[in-house]
């Protein structure tokens, strides 16, 4: 008997290898049938399928779509973004369409965008410096700037904030994993376990939050 995609996953033959390809397999108990998909800069194929299917139709599957396979990855992967019309970037945690839902453009659209994020974090500031009991006059300046290597930073002396424009793409709740931690910063100027017992006292979840955030894929698409 065939073993099923069910089986093996809990066997640990996820992700499969198919005519050199990484194939991700994604199970889905509402799928319909298969469904592949070519994340390209990964080299990376998905494949979702419903319960119950066998690795056999899995390759089969891969198999007959070399030819497609091959003209995805090469092509996507040559795409980069150029903030054209029709181009869907990430925004706040949702794709949006530029020409339709935001400006064509890059540096139009940057700006578009950190005005949003802007909004965002004002509006995450009112809630937690309140709940964090920080006093109220201490923050001085909030900064947006690209930043290499962090989200944001804090210089509780000063009472300013700087946050990474990169927090642009993502949603309100991951937002606030930066704004909060950096509001930790207030009491620990360190990463200490006092920093972290806060942080997980303030939001018990940030683990999740931060797993999520990296997990997701948020590079630009090309037009539709
Ligand atoms: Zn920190």
């Amino acid at each position: 008997m065939p073993l099923c995609v069910d089986a093996w996953r809990a066997a640990g033959r996820i992700p499969m290898k198919i005519a050199g390809y990484e194939v991700k397999v994604i199970i889905r108990a509402n799928a319909r049938r298969m469904l592949l998909r070519c994340r390209a800069t990964e080299g990376l194929v998905t494949i979702t399928v419903p319960r119950g299917t066998t690795e056999k139709q899995i390759r089969d599957m891969v198999l007959r779509h070399l030819p497609w396979i091959a003209e995805n990855m090469g092509a996507t992967a040559q795409w980069q973004p150029a903030f054209a019309a029709g181009e869907r970037h990430w925004c706040l945690g949702r794709l949006v369409t530029l020409g339709k839902d935001a400006p064509v453009g890059e540096a139009a659209y940057m700006a578009w965008r950190n005005r949003q994020l802007s909004a965002v974090i004002r509006r995450l500031l009112g809630v937690w410096i309140p709940r964090l009991q920080i006093p109220a006059g201490w923050l001085r300046r909030v900064t947006l700037r690209q930043m290499s290597s962090r989200w944001g930073s804090c210089c509780a002396a000063k009472g300013t904030l700087n946050f990474s424009t990169k927090l642009g793409v993502y949603s309100e709740e991951l937002i606030a994993l930066t704004v909060v931690h950096e509001l930790c910063h207030y009491f620990h100027q360190n990463h200490s376990s006092a920093f972290w017992a806060l942080m997980k006292r303030c939001m018990p979840d940030w683990e999740a939050k931060k797993k999520r955030r990296e997990s997701l894929d948020v590079r630009p698409l090309p037009p539709a």
